[in-house]
């Protein structure tokens, strides 16, 4: 991971009430030891992100949304914009996690689009790549992660407006991980990827490996070559787990 520093971003998911601001203060709380070897992030559900952005001002935890609509305002009932997210506080947003490309059928195209709106309001967009547990066996997986990347990404990024989170749709909250050797393959083919479109802003652009990410395993999934952080669900919701994570750097 050489330079680039990591990033530790929390995805709540659909989980999080008022009460929830507790556990987000000791993540605050924790954070300053940790900064600046390594950001760290909370994407809580957009009921939350308001109010988490502003007490987090001042902190070291920056707040993102979980997915924003491709346009900026407008007759979409349900959605939220890029711009809505900014507004709020928010400096990122997740776009095309795999939730969201089950649940709600979204595309290479659709996620682009909305890395597009991402950068058009001044957030990072935290693209999701990853295959499924079927193309992992048979054999696909640099094939599916290459045509997701080439689908998702728009041209234009830079080391400050893209992070790639590389999250095996089987991994995801399953307690089953990929062995290092191949998290390490992966993501020097994303690096590889990304260098190849985006020439120096590729080389530092940070890479997350996400799924089924703790407190145990984070050192040996972590610290493998081109793995610049993690995006951790489930255990981003307990300070000590998240914190932990985030301590092996
Ligand atoms: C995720 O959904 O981004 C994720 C990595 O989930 P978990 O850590 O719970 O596997």
């Amino acid at each position: 991971s050489g330079q680039i520093r990591p990033l530790v971003a929390g995805n709540w998911k659909m989980n999080g009430m008022k009460a929830s601001a507790a556990e987000f203060g000791k993540i605050m709380a924790g954070a300053g030891d940790l900064w600046p070897k390594t950001d760290l992030m909370i994407c809580p559900p957009a009921t939350l992100a308001v109010t988490f952005a502003a007490v987090a001002v001042g902190s070291k935890v920056e707040i993102g949304g979980q997915d924003c609509h491709a346009k900026p305002s407008g007759a979409h009932t349900g959605d939220i914009s890029a711009e809505m997210l900014a507004d709020a506080g928010c400096k990122a947003v997740i776009v095309g996690h795999s939730e969201r490309r089950a649940d709600h059928k979204e595309s290479n195209a659709d996620v682009k689009a909305k890395a597009e709106a991402a950068w058009r309001a001044g957030l990072t967009a935290i693209v999701c790549v990853g295959e499924q547990r079927a193309e992992r066996e048979s054999g696909k997986t640099l094939d599916v992660v290459g045509g997701q990347l080439a689908g998702s990404l728009p041209d234009g990024a830079t080391v400050a407006n893209l992070v790639v989170a590389y999250e095996p749709v089987w991994a995801i909250g399953t307690g089953l991980t990929p062995t290092p050797a191949d998290v390490a393959e992966v993501h020097a083919f994303i690096r590889k990827t990304l260098v190849g479109r985006f020439g120096a802003a590729g080389a530092g652009v940070r890479i997350l490996y996400g799924g089924s990410v703790k407190p145990s395993n984070a050192k040996e999934l972590l610290t493998i070559t081109d793995v610049n952080g993690a995006l951790v669900g489930g255990a981003s919701l307990k300070a000590t787990d998240f914190l932990g994570i985030a301590e092996v750097y």
